[in-house]
């Protein structure tokens, strides 16, 4: 034990909490950064004046406290959605990763149990010990692919109180067919559970891939969380979104803090909305970069898994660990999440994905 976690051990620190390790994904300064999923584009020069612009005048009115119901960003959150939905049905939070937090809040917390079927998004036990959630790790194929048939009897034999479906999952990148989380929900009707869905990644799906927003008719205990940390490339910004029944979002109103958009946030993210085809651009660009990596990849004698999403999930390496060291050398940094013979690499800009590529087949060659 080192002096800081020796002292940590001496404060009453609540039990499930001891032990415990906080989200880590190393932020170290290198030029090609392709380990976090961001949108490597910067944000085009007329969306950060018009961001600018709006925050100015929001600056102005810095002695007020924000509009608490964020009334204009979740219009324009709805109309962005489609999908007949209206601002009653939105409600946004700094980062997805607080929209499931306070959904925990709501309807997790003691004596109350979340299920999400693993390898995917490591936040997911975390917010649970912060909320005192018991954390039920579900489980997939070896493949990493998860069936209806599995994943409703997983719930039928654990009746969670809720579960996330990340789709695309982080961090094997394909998404759930809507069979799985249809399934997933009925399952869940029996014991009157919460199904989350997590698609901080729907913009970059494959075209036959379709969105669970599709399924929210006639479903109230079904919720989409989005972001516009990824596709919009705004994850400086912090905003994620859900879209659901509107006593959904009633619930929620019972456990955030009062004010937590800030004006400024509420700002950039109008804002960004206001000027949302020149954002969304990106979008095919960075479509085009990971595809390539995929092909590039089996050609290298690699197995990429489908991707859905902004990454590149891929087996077949004998040591990932050498080869993430090897890319660091080289200026480049991708994920490691830990699963035996695989690496997990952010479709970049052009220039950014050529560089990995290269240097990932020298790695490559250098093994041989
Ligand atoms: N969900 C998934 C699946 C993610 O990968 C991430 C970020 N890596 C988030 C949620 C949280 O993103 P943010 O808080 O930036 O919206």
């Amino acid at each position: 034990m080192n002096d800081r976690s020796e002292l940590l051990s001496q404060l009453p620190l609540r039990e499930n909490l001891r032990g415990l390790s906080p989200y880590g994904a190393p932020q170290i300064d290198v030029p090609i950064q392709l380990n976090v999923n961001e949108n490597t584009h910067p944000l085009p020069p007329t969306v950060v004046e018009a961001i600018a612009q709006e925050v100015a005048k929001a600056a102005t009115n810095l002695n007020r406290y924000p509009d608490r119901e964020f009334t204009e960003l979740r219009e324009l959150l709805a109309d962005y959605l489609g999908h007949s939905l209206t601002s009653e049905n939105i409600w946004a939070a700094n980062g997805s990763n607080e929209i499931l937090q306070q959904i925990l809040q709501a309807f997790g917390g003691p004596g109350r149990s979340l299920m999400s079927f693993g390898p995917t998004y490591s936040m997911y036990p975390l917010l649970a010990s912060g909320t005192d959630t018991k954390y039920v790790p579900g489980v997939r194929a070896d493949d990493f692919t998860l069936s209806a048939e599995s994943a409703a009897q997983q719930v039928r034999e654990h009746q969670p109180d809720i579960v996330f479906l990340c789709s695309p999952n982080n961090p094997t990148g394909t998404a759930l067919g809507l069979d799985v989380i249809t399934a997933v929900y009925d399952a869940m009707s029996e014991h009157n559970g919460m199904v989350i869905v997590d698609e901080a990644y729907a913009e970059f799906s494959l075209s036959s891939t379709k969105s669970a927003l599709t399924l929210l008719e006639g479903r109230q205990r079904l919720i989409v969380s989005r972001t516009m940390s990824k596709a919009f490339g705004l994850a400086g910004a912090r905003v994620g979104y859900l879209a659901a029944a509107p006593e959904v979002t009633d619930a929620i109103r019972l456990v955030r803090l009062p004010y937590h958009l800030s004006a400024v946030t509420q700002a950039t993210a109008v804002a960004a909305l206001k000027n949302i085809e020149l954002l969304l651009a990106q979008v095919e660009d960075i479509k085009t970069q990971r595809d390539r990596i995929v092909s590039h990849l089996k050609e290298l004698g690699l197995q990429p898994s489908v991707s859905d999403s902004n990454f590149v999930f891929f087996g077949g390496l004998d040591n990932p660990h050498a080869v993430w060291e090897g890319l660091l050398e080289a200026g480049i940094i991708v994920r490691d999440n830990g699963i035996p013979g695989t690496l997990r690499v952010t479709a970049g800009t052009e220039s950014e994905t050529t560089a990995f590529l290269d240097r990932l087949a020298e790695l490559l060659g250098a093994e041989k």
